[in-house]
């Protein structure tokens, strides 16, 4: 030990009474692999060899830095209210936080104007508590220190001596399938009445006092049974954009998320759970695909750019001719479509003119008036307006083509995919068990053809 940390441990004991770890925190960035108690230990016994006196350990307990925050007691007393306060939850992951009183930090800088050092020199009491908490709370729980999104988050209030444990949401990652039409996606309250199920007083009639326009939607077909499963306070669903109410969705699904608040169980198997949800939804929504995910599934979900495939049934208002039909298609595959924003669009969109490549398109004539179309197209695209030409704004078209008025009277969709890569790839699952890998991820039906459209509310 070099002279200039023993005459800095001196000149910091003479300050008043120090704990150990007060006084090794000090050099903190010193001797990589040693506790600050150590630290300040090893320093407190130094100085008695050099100085040839009894090691004060008295000094300890009442130190006037941390005021007896830094004892083993007190540290181990944070970290088993700690694992008490989540004791309900299962968690891989958690953080520890402090909310230090002004005082403390103005003691930590004190010591260190007193012993020449710089305000800020070696670690604050912060850290020290929310590693040493830690430590304890982590070997308690069996689990690991996350910096970036833990499971859970403790923080311990020195001065109000509160502690605070927020438990972070769970979430389930799947495609879904809608299979009964008039069904919204998410929870539809009620114009009428504001979704209170009430008119002036009255049961409302627009919903029979649901307070929902409609009685179903694919998240409350789909969330309650992972709700259930993973035992949590809430649900809530995030599509990757979402299909007209009166749209089938079909083949190869929509992506979605399910966040579930405050699970008490994060593993669950979710091919029971995909069975469960299944069962639950009655045919009217299915599930496939299901992984746990992880938090930036949700933004993925939201974000990532996607093609979308559509059936279309197209109705002409005079006879088409076979081969013209064919050759109307012909023109419209792969072609870059110039649309203005419909006139059915909301008003107050500005009204632009944007592009939107069609990958592919195929239909086949039910009879000379009638049509079925299947197109995969890129986000965006508005599909209806690619079939009626809505009055010359989007060009070409295949009523333009055709020189026939023509009109979508059905549009379902087949299938959402990644414009790039797929939505599902290893980096967002999160594994139930680690050792599976997330091989399975490959199982993704990202068919070849699909269409994406950032909103089908255009369809
Ligand atoms: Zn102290
Ligand atoms: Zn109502």
């Amino acid at each position: 030990m070099t002279d200039d940390v023993l005459d800095l441990a001196r000149r910091a004991v003479e300050t008043g009474p120090l704990c150990d770890p007060c006084l090794g925190r000090l050099v903190a960035d010193r001797s990589f692999g040693l506790t600050n108690r150590e630290r300040g230990r090893s320093l407190r016994v130094s100085l008695a060899l050099a100085d040839d006196v009894p090691v004060d350990d008295l000094a300890s307990d009442d130190c006037w830095v941390c005021e007896g925050e830094s004892t083993e007691e007190r540290v181990e007393e944070w970290a088993e209210r700690a694992a008490y306060a989540v004791d309900d939850y299962a968690f891989d992951t958690f953080q520890v936080g402090t909310r230090v009183p002004p005082l403390f930090e103005e003691n930590d800088r004190l010591l260190r104007e007193d012993v020449g050092l710089d305000p800020d020199a070696g670690e604050q009491l912060k850290a020290e508590l929310n590693r040493e908490v830690g430590k304890r709370f982590g070997r308690a729980t069996d689990t690991e220190v996350d910096f970036g999104r833990p499971d859970v988050q403790v923080t311990l209030g020195l001065g109000s001596d509160e502690l605070d444990a927020d438990v972070n949401s769970a979430f389930v990652y799947g495609r879904y399938r809608k299979l009964e039409r008039d069904i919204p996606q998410t929870k539809w309250p009620c114009n009428d009445c504001n979704g209170t199920g009430l008119n002036r007083g009255e049961i409302c009639e627009g919903c029979d006092g649901s307070g929902y326009r409609y009685d179903e939607s694919v998240e409350q077909l789909t969330a309650p049974p992972i709700r259930s499963a993973m035992n949590g306070e809430g649900a809530t669903f995030h599509g990757a954009g979402r299909e007209d109410v009166d749209a089938l969705m079909l083949e190869g699904g929509r992506p979605f998320v399910v966040e579930i608040d405050e699970p008490r169980r994060r593993t669950v198997d979710v091919d029971a759970l995909e069975a469960e949800i299944n069962d639950f939804a009655d045919g009217k929504v299915e599930v496939t695909d299901l992984h746990l995910a992880t938090y930036e599934m949700v933004e993925r979900v939201k974000e990532l750019d996607a093609s979308k495939t559509y059936r279309m049934a197209v109705e002409f208002e005079e006879a088409v001719d076979a081969d013209a039909f064919e050759g109307a298609l012909d023109e419209l595959r792969g072609t870059t479509v110039e649309q203005r924003t419909p006139q059915r669009v909301d008003h107050r969109r500005a009204d632009l003119t944007r592009t939107r490549e069609v990958y592919d398109i195929e239909g086949d004539l039910d009879d000379e008036r009638h049509a079925t179309v299947e197109l995969h197209g890129e986000g965006g695209l508005y599909v209806k307006e690619l079939v009626s030409s809505d009055e010359g704004r989007t060009e070409p078209s295949l009523a333009g083509l055709l020189g026939v008025d023509a009109e979508v009277t059905a549009l379902d969709v087949l299938n959402v995919q990644g414009e790039d890569e797929p939505f599902l790839t290893p980096e967002f699952v999160r594994d139930a068990d680690p050792e599976d890998g997330a091989g399975d991820v490959d199982s993704e039906t990202e068919v070849e053809d699909s269409s994406n459209g950032e909103n089908e509310t255009n369809d």
